[in-house]
C-alpha cells in the first residue's frame, strides 16, 4: 500500500481559524492515505475544532499543546511547541514495545516494533498545497526538498539542484541559512522521524527563520536531500498569508438574535 503521509498542522484560535482549516480540509480530502494531526495552540481542545474534525471527513488526530506567553511575541518562532507535539505523538505511536513475555523466554529475538511506510510534512494552517505535492512527497526516502511559492520576499525559493544533488538555494532572504527553505518546503520519512528521537524544534538560541535549519540539521546534509517537482523546477506549494480580517463593525454588545460559530 501507498506509505502514509502525516501532516502536522499547527493551528491557533483566530477570526480566520475555521475558514483556513475549510480550506485545508478540503485538500486533505482529496489526497490518498493521509493522517492530519492537527496541534491546536491552546490550552484545552477547543469545541469549534473538535466539531470540525469530527465532520470533516479526513482521518485526523487532534492535539492541543499552549504556547508558553512569553514566546507570543512578534519576531519569536510560531508553533514550535505544536511541531514537537506532533512529533511526540508519532515517536510515542511507533514506540518499540517490548514482550516481556518473549524476552523472558528467552528463545526469540527482541521484538522489532513494526511500522508502516510514511512521510512527516508540515503544514501551516495557512498555506496553499496542491494535489501533486503529496505525489512527489509520498516516495521520500529521507528529507525531501522543494520549490514554495510567494515566500521570503520573492515570486518562489527553490532548492538549486545540478545532478540530482542539492548544491545551494535560490532565496532574496539569509542565504546563510544552512538550508535555505520553508517549512512548507520539505518532508521526512517517519522512519528518519522515529530513528532520531531527540530531533526537535528549538526555542533555545534559534534566531528568527531557523527553526527549519535548526530541525533539518539535526537528521541530515544538504548532500543527501532528495530533489522533488521536477529536479525543484515547479511551484507545488505557496506560503499564503491570509490577510486580517476587517472586524471594526461588529457591534459592542451581541445584536443578533442567535449564537453562530465562524
Ligand atoms: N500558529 C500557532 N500559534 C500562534 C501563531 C501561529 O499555532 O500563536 C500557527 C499557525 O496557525 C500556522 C503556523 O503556526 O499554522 C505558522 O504561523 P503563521 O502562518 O502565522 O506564520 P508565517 O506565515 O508568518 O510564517
Ligand atoms: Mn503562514
Amino acid at each position: 500500500s501507498l506509505p502514509i503521509i502525516y501532516a502536522i498542522t499547527p493551528t491557533y484560535s483566530r477570526p480566520v481559524q475555521k475558514a483556513e482549516l475549510t480550506r485545508l480540509a478540503n485538500t486533505f480530502r482529496q489526497v490518498p492515505r493521509l493522517h492530519w494531526i492537527v496541534v491546536e495552540d491552546s490550552p484545552h481542545p477547543t469545541d469549534l475544532v473538535s466539531r470540525f474534525l469530527s465532520e470533516a471527513s479526513v482521518r485526523a488526530t487532534h492535539l492541543h499543546v499552549p504556547t508558553p506567553r512569553r514566546y507570543k511575541r512578534s519576531g519569536l518562532p510560531r508553533a514550535t511547541e505544536q511541531r514537537n507535539a506532533g512529533l511526540a505523538w508519532l515517536r510515542q505511536k511507533y514506540q518499540p514495545k517490548t514482550s516481556h513475555h518473549l524476552q523472558r523466554s528467552g528463545a526469540q529475538p527482541p521484538v522489532q516494533q513494526e511500522y508502516p511506510a510514511g512521510v512527516v510534512f508540515f503544514a501551516d494552517d495557512d498555506n496553499t498545497y496542491s494535489l501533486e505535492l503529496f505525489q512527489e512527497m509520498r516516495t521520500t526516502q529521507k528529507v525531501s526538498v522543494w520549490p514554495v511559492g510567494l515566500v521570503g520576499g520573492r515570486r518562489y525559493e527553490r532548492p538549486v539542484v545540478e545532478n540530482g544533488k542539492v548544491v545551494g538555494w535560490y532565496t532574496g532572504w539569509r542565504a546563510d541559512r544552512p538550508f535555505a527553505i520553508d517549512m512548507a518546503g520539505f518532508a521526512v520519512s517517519l522512519q528518519v522521524i522515529l530513528s532520531s528521537p531527540k530531533a526537535v524544534f528549538k526555542r533555545r538560541g534559534s534566531q528568527p527563520g531557523m527553526q527549519e535549519s535548526d530541525f533539518l540539521k539535526q537528521i541530515t546534509t544538504v548532500q543527501e536531500l532528495e530533489p522533488k517537482a521536477n529536479n525543484c523546477t515547479k511551484v507545488l506549494v505557496w506560503h499564503t498569508r491570509t490577510e486580517k480580517v476587517n472586524l471594526a463593525n461588529e457591534p459592542k454588545h451581541p445584536q443578533d438574535t442567535i449564537k453562530i460559530e465562524v
